[in-house]
């Protein structure tokens, strides 16, 4: 008997390996050293191996943890300030992001990164500046990392309807050599359990030159460039003003998409070029109650995958989402194209949780690491409790009803156990890495300043949300 780590056997398995969820009945997987060393029947499994812990479930399902393609923690502790308004970053972030502090916001990358972690995601797909803070949280709470440093070399200042950004070369290279930095500090911690990667913020806020620059640092690097693309109007008018050409079509034409370039959004984007794009190789992450919330668009993740694309998915930022939970991004992934197309067969259950598994997996380059249950990968795994109301009954014959519960019907706290390369972060719904009641209470006091700080200037643009406080309709 060759002695293990851990061995998981369930009556229930999703591998997500083959072309569908891979199901398989009666199954576990034997863990060593942070990684799958098999994936076979649970009676062989038995005959083969002694593992230090054993957990055995007929209750609870056990399938790869969720990945989330796109994030922005630091925003979590402004959740719920900026919804139901046009104009959502100026008249909805803009009071309350200009008062957030740098504790502030490493305040709200632990409490985003932690709600993430408790609604089964294993891999947090984290972007923006100023970034040490969220490295550190999920390098300590041992979390997976894929995490995008912000390149940007527009100014940060109110800009008037039809200016230009101005850029500062200075600005630009301070965020490259944080990027930099960080890339030195964290990327492939832990045997690869962190991966940091290039963020320019878009192809609006960048120069030509720093574009180049950073495509050149990220292959020395074997990284790669995680980018807003084709991201709305604002990007839409700026690229007009600056080259007479949108995005897409001008990053085409200086080569800059191939299988290292993973464009985020895409809402912009004409039916063309969302074509020209997949045909570089290059990945989708699509934001699907971000961008319904915010812009009340269905991004083209559908032409996308028509057209050969792989596509993820990301929860984007509690200031316009507003959570961070990648059981909500499948639903509304579903239901949201669904309508769009009208047509209940577009978008099935099955295809929304390979897009938040494999499919995010291979869109973000990880997929020999993760996204699947499969011999050789790391072990970041879930249980899945099926002793919930809205879980119940299970069926496994005609039909097996668990994945479509899992997308329309679960809410995250059916999520028991989060394993990540291994190890146990979350063991029957309790953190056991980070500690949830201090994170809850210091995002608490942060957002009691904020709010307090924020006042003056969230009367005076008074924007949509001034009006229904004023009315007591909020
Ligand atoms: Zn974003």
């Amino acid at each position: 008997m060759k002695k293990i780590d851990l061995m998981i056997l369930a009556e229930h398995m999703y591998t997500m390996e083959g072309e569908g969820v891979g199901y398989l009945a009666n199954s576990g997987v034997a863990i060593n050293g942070g990684k799958i060393i098999a994936v076979a029947p649970s009676e062989q499994l038995k005959k083969e191996y002694e593992a230090e812990k054993l957990i055995t479930v007929g209750d609870k399902v056990l399938m790869p943890g969720f990945i989330d393609g796109h994030l922005h923690s630091g925003h979590g502790v402004l959740r719920g300030v900026a919804q139901d308004i046009n104009n959502w970053m100026m008249h909805g972030m803009a009071p309350f992001e200009a008062q957030r502090s740098y504790e502030a916001k490493n305040g709200g990358s632990r409490l985003a990164i932690a709600e993430a972690i408790m609604n089964g995601t294993t891999t947090i797909g984290d972007d923006g500046t100023e970034m040490e803070g969220a490295c550190q949280f999920i390098k300590d709470c041992g979390v997976r990392g894929n995490i995008s440093i912000r390149i940007r070399e527009a100014l940060q200042r109110v800009y008037k309807p039809g200016e230009l950004y101005e850029y500062d070369e200075n600005y630009g290279q301070k965020t490259l050599c944080e990027c930099l930095n960080l890339f030195d500090q964290f990327n492939d911690v832990d045997n690869g359990r962190i991966k940091i990667r290039f963020g320019p913020q878009g192809p609006d806020f960048v120069s030509e030159a720093t574009l180049m620059k950073v495509k050149k640092m990220a292959k020395e690097r074997k990284s790669k460039i995680h980018m807003h693309l084709s991201q709305g109007s604002r990007e839409t008018k700026q690229m007009m003003m600056r080259y007479g050409k949108k995005g897409i079509p001008w990053l085409a034409e200086k080569d800059y998409f191939d299988c290292d370039f993973i464009g985020i959004h895409l809402t912009d984007a004409t039916p063309e070029e969302v074509k020209l794009f997949s045909k570089t190789g290059a990945k989708m992450i699509l934001c699907s109650s971000s961008i319904a919330i915010i812009d009340g668009v269905v991004p083209p993740a559908k032409q996308f995958q028509d057209a050969g694309g792989i596509c993820g998915l990301g929860s984007d930022q509690a200031s316009g989402n507003n959570c961070h939970n990648m059981i909500n991004e499948m639903k509304m992934t579903a239901i949201l194209n669904k309508v769009h197309y009208e047509n209940p067969e577009v978008m099935p259950a099955w295809k929304v949780v390979r897009m938040a598994t494999i499919e995010n997996a291979q869109a973000l380059g990880i997929d020999h690491i993760t996204g699947s249950i499969k011999e050789g990968k790391d072990a970041d795994l879930i249980l899945v409790d099926l002793k919930q109301a809205s879980l119940t009954p299970l069926y496994t014959k005609p039909i097996r009803n668990f994945i479509p519960n899992l997308v329309y019907s679960a809410r995250g706290n059916e999520v028991d156990t989060i394993i990540v390369k291994g190890r146990i972060l979350v063991e029957n719904k309790t953190a056991i890495t980070f500690n949830m009641e201090d994170i809850l209470r210091e995002a608490q006091a942060f957002a009691d300043e904020i709010g307090e700080r924020a006042t003056p200037q969230f009367i005076d643009i008074n924007g949509k949300n001034v009006q229904y406080m004023k009315e007591q309709k909020l």
